[in-house]
């Protein structure tokens, strides 16, 4: 199933910096049969799961989110970076490598009751998923669990994520 897939996602070395192997999603983006494939694999560990909600993570996790959502039967929330949403909002800073980043959603997007999947394009280190998941569960929603396109596994972002019910990923490296 995922060796279409496999094949579409491409390497690219040192992009954005030296020493990295940047995962290029676009070609599976650009395949109307490797788009469907990819939303219709991330979509169904979840189905039948009891969401309400998919949070979908800036920008990546949108591309993906928002088409699983709609095939969850469910409405998408956004997790954005500082000062893109016009409404009030509920932030997080958490830790980088170097210096610290921010994440915010607004504040009446998920509440008490709310039952949630978050979603981004790729695990790596775990710190953006651990923050949207931290961020997610200060609403007092409930995080029933996270799901990537793709995931590093040599990166061991799972060990961030030990909080966390169900980490689901379609290709694995
Ligand atoms: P992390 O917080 O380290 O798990 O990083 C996850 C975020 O960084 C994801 O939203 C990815 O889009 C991006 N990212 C990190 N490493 C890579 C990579 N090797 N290829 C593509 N995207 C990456």
């Amino acid at each position: 199933m995922s060796d279409k897939l496999r094949k579409l996602v491409g390497d690219v070395p040192d992009f954005p910096m030296k020493g990295i192997v940047f995962k290029d999603i676009t070609p599976v983006l650009a395949d109307p049969d490797g788009l469907d494939e990819a939303v219709e694999a991330m979509a169904a560990p979840w189905r039948g799961a009891g969401a309400t909600r998919v949070v979908c993570i800036e920008s990546r996790g949108f591309i993906f989110g928002i088409p699983i959502a709609r095939e969850l039967g469910v409405g998408a929330v956004l997790v954005r970076k500082p000062g893109k949403l016009p409404r009030r909002t509920r932030s997080l800073e958490y830790a980088l490598e170097y210096g610290t980043d921010r994440i915010e959603m607004h504040e009446d997007d998920l509440g008490p009751g709310d039952h949630v999947i978050v979603i981004d394009d790729l695990l790596a280190t775990g710190g953006t998923m651990a923050a949207a998941v931290k961020l997610a569960k200060s609403s007092g929603a409930e995080v029933l669990g996270v799901g990537f396109f793709i995931e590093l596994g040599f990166l061991d972002g799972r060990a961030k994520l030990g909080d966390v019910a169900r980490i689901e990923a379609v290709l694995k490296y």
